[in-house]
Formats: structure tokens, C-alpha cells, sequence
């Protein structure tokens, strides 16, 4: 998948996402990429976030609308990030005893960004000022992104 979070002069935001949906995927099925909240959510008067990887586990989550909530009560975009998808992650690990790939951006409005992710993840980042930044995330020890 490919996301995207935009947000204008006058502080209005978009969030698309562009998939073909998971390799072999069986006829009919719809990944979190076409859904509202799990692979994508934007509310302009808080911020937008995208998801890419593996819709099955995103999907359990909500998990862009999850970040969007939270970026909503005041956190930065990537607290928003570690605190709603590194739980989550774990949750998932417990439950099922593994976890697909996947990776997370957020941007609130004021134009700050945060990704999450638990697989090596490239993102771009940028302003009209400046040149989109092509940028690595890892998945550090402790479960947050360097
Ligand atoms: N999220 C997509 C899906 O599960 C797959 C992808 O990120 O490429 O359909």
C-alpha cells in the first residue's frame, strides 16, 4: 500500500491509501487500505494517518482511527503512534502468538509527523518549503521507532 496524508495552507487534510491488496489474496476479499478507520482516517481539525502491511491484523485494531483519536487528545503524532499501535502489537502477539508486518504514518495538523512499525519501513516526510525527506523506520528494542 501506499499512503499519503496531506494538509493544505488553510488547514484542510486528505489521507489516501493505493494497495492491490495482499499476494494471492482470495476473490472478494477487502484489505484495511478501502476501509474507513483501519487503513486510513482524517478528521482536518486534528490530523490523518494511513496503514500499510498486513489488513488482517490492522483491521483488529482500527488502528488509524485509534491514532487520529488519540493525536485528538493532545499527544504528538508519534506518541499517538507508539501508544496506539506498540500495546496493540503486543496484544496481538499474546492472543494469536504472532503478528503480521505492518507500519503506520500519522501527520496532525500543525504539520507534524510519526510513523510506527514493526517491520523496516521507508516513509517520506516533507513541507512546501522543503523536499519530500525519504526516511528509514525500524522497530527498536522496546517496541517504538527509530
Ligand atoms: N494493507 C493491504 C491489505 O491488507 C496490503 C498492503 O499493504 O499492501 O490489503
Amino acid at each position: 500500500t501506499v499512503g499519503m496524508i496531506s494538509l493544505d495552507p488553510k488547514c484542510s487534510m486528505a489521507v489516501g491509501t493505493s494497495t492491490s491488496g495482499l499476494f494471492m489474496k482470495k476473490p472478494g476479499r477487502t484489505g484495511d487500505s478501502a476501509l474507513v478507520g483501519d487503513g486510513f482516517y482524517c478528521d482536518s481539525e486534528i490530523g490523518g494517518a494511513a496503514a500499510t502491511g498486513l489488513g488482517e491484523d490492522i483491521m483488529k485494531g482500527c488502528l488509524c482511527y485509534e491514532i487520529v483519536r488519540l493525536m485528538g487528545t493532545g499527544l504528538t503524532p508519534q506518541a499517538a503512534c507508539d501508544k496506539a499501535v506498540y500495546p496493540f502489537i503486543d496484544k496481538l502477539k499474546k492472543r494469536y502468538g504472532k503478528v503480521g508486518e505492518f507500519s503506520l504514518v500519522a501527520l496532525n495538523n500543525k504539520g507534524e509527523w510519526g510513523v510506527a512499525t514493526n517491520v523496516e519501513f521507508t516513509f517520506a516526510a516533507g513541507d512546501n518549503k522543503n523536499a519530500p525527506k525519504i526516511m528509514m523506520a525500524n522497530p527498536g528494542e522496546d517496541g517504538t521507532t527509530v
